[in-house]
């Protein structure tokens, strides 16, 4: 049997951080995953995602996005990648709805600049997109994107340099606590043991997670690209952008490359019972509801054609916030889980503060909001 200081359960976006941070630091750590490296079957592929700063979410998360700039910023500099483009944000909202007013409270709880705009100057300033009566928009400057996959190669590449061990083609059934105090991990490839276990299992969370029985729902998420006009390109300075509207939250990024504009819907999604099973076709309904978004938002895009599409997967939790702790009475298994479609931009910062409670069992990251105990009675 193969045993190591700490197991990871998932290699995808947080457990390839949490791999190179434990790494880095000489711990002897080993990743397990049932796909390759940057693959295409869980929440963490399509090109990019947004960061952003003011988060509308809460202003608890401010200080934890703060660090992530600062680790992607770093992870840039080490693995000689591009791997964030700044672009600004434009948030367009009901004046007293979710987006626009948490936007604003995380900008003055933390001293963060952020721009009002009025419909005339987002015409101006960014003429592909339109403010519809009774919205508000907001500009952060200090936004953008991460490449996705590109990140997730990076953290693995340089986490294999330090010595880390990654085992792909593993699936892995179930983990218990072994008589000499230490963990088990049981999977298609035989018994792997550890004296500490981390689970970033992303949408297969909540079965790794059986104890605590906790409340994550998956649902199945597409995203298109469309051949857009030249203003919707980044060089043309087009922003990422966030609206929400009546039929729900959608949000865009400029385009990068052939494929043209990104966009997708933030809110709902079919239920996904077995996430190795999800329906990856594309149904007509999916599409009908971006074409109008588009056709009544995104003013220089007329019926324009579909370029590309892909499937992917929120977990969410229960009030849509991170849950990320130890399980109670075990400080040497410790999870991500939750991520509720707006966790990849802290994937840095929750890879780090994985590896603080492996190590350590604390943090110094302000996490406590995040602690599973606001659903275990
Ligand atoms: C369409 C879409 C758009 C999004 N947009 C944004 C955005 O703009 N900004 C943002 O910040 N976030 C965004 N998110 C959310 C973000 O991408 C995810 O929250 C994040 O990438 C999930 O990371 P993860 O590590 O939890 O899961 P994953 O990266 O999916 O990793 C989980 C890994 O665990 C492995 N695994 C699970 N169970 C087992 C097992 N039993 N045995 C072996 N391996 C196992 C899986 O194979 C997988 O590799 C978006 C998500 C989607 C789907």
């Amino acid at each position: 049997m193969d045993h190591c200081d700490v197991l990871i359960i998932g290699t995808g976006a947080v457990g390839s951080a949490a791999m190179y941070y434990l790494a880095e630091r000489g711990v002897n750590v080993v990743g397990l995953d049932r796909f390759p490296v940057a693959h295409d079957k869980g929440s963490s592929h399509g090109q990019t995602r947004i960061i952003r700063l003011a988060y509308f979410e809460h202003p608890n998360y401010v200080p934890l996005l703060r660090r992530s700039y600062e680790l992607w910023k770093d992870l840039e500099e080490k693995s000689g990648n591009q791997l964030y483009s700044e672009t600004g944000i434009i948030q367009i909202g009901p004046t007293d709805g979710e987006i626009v007013t948490g936007v604003k409270a995380s900008a003055q709880e933390h001293g963060l600049e952020i721009e009002n705009l009025t419909a005339s100057d987002v015409t101006s300033r960014y003429p592909g997109f339109m403010v519809p009566e009774g919205m508000e928009a907001v500009f952060e400057k200090r936004a953008g994107f991460l490449k996705v996959e590109q990140s997730i190669k990076a953290y693995i590449k340089l986490a294999l340099n330090y010595g880390a061990e990654l085992h792909t083609g593993v699936s892995v059934d179930n983990w218990k606590r072994s008589s000499s105090n230490g963990i088990e991990v049981t999977t298609n490839r035989g018994v792997f043991s550890a004296d500490n276990l981390i689970i970033t299992a992303g949408a297969w969370a909540k079965d790794l997670l059986r104890p605590l029985n906790l409340n994550l729902t998956v649902a199945r998420k597409p995203l298109f690209w469309f051949e857009s006009d030249r203003t919707y390109d980044i060089g043309a300075g087009c922003p990422a952008f966030f609206y929400e509207t009546p039929q729900g939250s959608f949000y865009g990024f400029p385009s990068i490359d052939e494929l043209g504009l990104k966009v997708a819907e933030h809110t709902s999604g079919d239920p996904v019972l077995d996430p190795l099973k999800v329906d990856r076709t594309l149904h007509k309904t999916d599409k009908a509801k971006i074409d109008g978004f588009i056709g009544s938002h995104l003013s220089k895009m007329h019926d324009p054609r579909m370029t590309d599409h892909k499937i992917c997967m929120y977990t969410r939790s229960e009030d849509e916030h991170f849950i990320v702790d130890s399980i109670p009475g075990s400080p040497h298994v410790n999870f991500v889980a939750g991520l509720s479609g707006h966790g990849f931009k802290m994937a840095s910062v929750l890879g780090e503060i994985m590896a603080d409670l492996a190590i350590n069992k604390s943090t110094n990251h302000p996490i406590d909001f995040l602690s599973s105990k606001r659903f275990i009675q």
